[in-house]
């Protein structure tokens, strides 16, 4: 009987391949936010700053998360220099050499983008995303409705009392998605905060956890083209650039997080992409792992090389890392890191 309880949208973007459905000219005559940068924290972890510097800079070090590249320090410095102004295709080319270093998601914007740049040449960044910005949230919308709409399934097997106030929560979230400006920011985590509110009302707490895990499913820009296409469809140039690889900077993940009293020293410290240590926030190493099992194998592939960065003397004042490190995954996880290549 999930059929009466569908959701329909209140503004609706249909959809269409066909060019003539994609506006040329959009105004935002209503953006008043405070442009803000997509920062990227390296300043969380109190070490020495030259140290955090050289670990980070290890040229391919695979991320102890996914095990993909990260781009390191100095690249990321060349990347950074580049001038992102002007028509998209000189510039997406500059970016050529980075794109191994880009996360799928960003890869496949890459690719869209310099499709895009070859058939409209005068085009910068931010004026080809716009373009395109009414067939991404067409496609958009519907992953979100759709996942809304399972959520609204779940309806039944709740008391009468708590399936009053799952009403109320659809609605507060519908209007998010469906009828706030569509450049409002946080929207995901604010409806997951709609969501979690019923966890202190409802006394069904298992079904409640069942929504919340859902929900987790709500696209968003680091997994989803057209999160992405409609997120930075309202950023400059640069910042569009910039994006593409942010995901692949390396970052320093507390093992033990730092607000469960993790120390804030490298015997505490994995290099992890951004996109790995931003998505595993503070979920503790051995319940991680069980969703990622991938990252037993690449805790040891980084290990590696950081190993060999000290066997061939490129990475100073490490020499206990390995085996702090060791011991750190060993007493929170029972994780056996194999340190043997390491030379006394
Ligand atoms: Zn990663």
């Amino acid at each position: 009987m999930t059929g009466s309880l569908k959701i329909t949208t209140f503004v609706y973007h249909p959809i269409s391949k066909n060019k003539n459905c994609i506006q040329e000219n959009i105004v935002y005559s209503t953006l008043s936010y405070k442009l803000q940068k997509d920062t990227i924290s390296f300043g969380s972890a109190r070490v020495d700053k030259e140290d955090a510097f050289n670990l980070r800079n290890i040229q391919n070090l695979p991320c102890a998360c996914c095990g993909k590249k990260m781009i390191n320090e100095k690249e990321y410095a060349k990347f950074k220099s580049k001038d992102f102004q002007g028509p998209a295709a000189p510039v997406l080319k500059k970016l050529k050499p980075y794109v191994p270093y880009m996360r799928s998601t960003e890869k496949t914007v890459y690719n869209l983008l310099k499709r895009a740049a070859n058939k409209d040449p005068n085009a910068d960044l931010n004026t080809l995303l716009k373009k395109r910005y009414y067939y991404h949230l067409g496609r958009l919308e519907i992953k979100q409705l759709k996942i809304i709409n399972d959520v609204a399934s779940m309806k039944l097997e709740l008391s009468p009392k708590s399936q009053k106030e799952l009403d109320n929560t659809l609605a507060k979230v519908r209007e998010i998605i469906f009828v706030e400006p569509k450049e409002t920011r946080q929207k995901r985590s604010r409806i997951i905060k709609e969501f979690e509110t019923l966890k202190k009302v409802c006394e069904e707490k298992q079904e409640i956890d069942t929504i919340l895990k859902k929900l987790q499913q709500l696209p968003t820009s680091k997994d989803d083209v057209d999160a992405f296409m409609i997120k930075y469809a309202q950023r400059g140039n640069r910042e569009i650039g910039q994006r593409l690889m942010s995901p692949s900077l390396p970052t320093l993940d507390h093992i033990i997080p730092a607000n469960k009293s993790g120390h804030d020293n490298f015997s505490n410290l994995l290099v992890m992409c951004e996109k790995c240590n931003s998505h595993r926030g503070s979920i503790p190493y051995k319940e991680w792992f069980e969703s990622h099992p991938e990252m037993l194998k690449n805790i040891q592939k980084n290990m590696n090389k950081v190993i060999s960065e000290i066997n061939g003397k490129r990475l100073l004042n490490f020499d206990n890392y390995p085996q702090e490190i060791k011991n750190t995954l060993s007493n929170v996880c029972d994780y056996n890191l194999d340190i043997s290549t390491l030379r006394r």
